[in-house]
């Protein structure tokens, strides 16, 4: 479990992450990446961990690494710490993966993953762009949030192990509707 110094930071850091919610916000991103718009008031997304702090104890999921070498990376345990959009009626179905590993408690990759359908997104994004469709969808590294140079090996791991564990995804779907029934309760 993260400390709450380190959520905190982490806050500080959301002016980087890329809002999810274009269509209601008319929000676009230019070709780079940056927010057209220059007033962004509100950054989008916050730890499932700040609103349910004894479940994300209890429920966040960490890989130890042993055996390094197979997958590019140090040995030691990363978790996976779950990000959800808290914008109210926003229904957008990604998590973002904000990654850290012990013991160097750096922050490794943020990994967005949206678990419907392709089409889910080109419908929610009212986009065809098979490129932007393809990155909100996901498994990505996230654009504009801080990335390590383990990163791509962590991406992999994402690919290869945590969205393979059906268990698991159910868990963060189930995540996610707490989040949103938490956001939109108490707005
Ligand atoms: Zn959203």
């Amino acid at each position: 479990m993260i400390s709450a110094g380190m959520i905190r930071v982490i806050v500080a850091a959301g002016k980087k992450y890329k809002k999810c919610c274009f269509p209601k916000e008319e929000r676009r991103p230019d070709k780079d990446g940056v927010d057209e718009d220059p007033i962004v008031d509100d950054w989008g997304y916050e730890l499932f961990g700040a609103r349910f702090p004894e479940i994300a104890e209890k429920e966040t999921r960490s890989i130890t690494v042993m055996d390094g070498g197979r997958f590019g990376l140090p040995d030691g345990i990363y978790v996976f710490h779950e990000m959800f959009c808290r914008e109210h009626g926003c229904d957008c179905r990604r998590v973002f993966f904000y990654v850290t590993s012990a013991p160097r408690h750096n922050v490794d990759a943020v990994v967005c993953y949206g678990w419907e359908s392709a089409d889910f997104y080109k419908k929610w994004y009212k986009d065809d762009d098979a490129d932007m469709i393809t990155e909100m969808k996901g498994p990505a590294l996230n654009l504009g949030s801080p990335q390590s140079n383990h990163a791509p090996a962590i991406l992999e791991l994402v690919k290869n192990v945590l969205i393979k564990d059906k268990d698991y995804m159910e868990r963060v779907k189930r995540h996610y509707n707490m989040f949103k029934a938490d956001v939109d309760k108490r707005s």
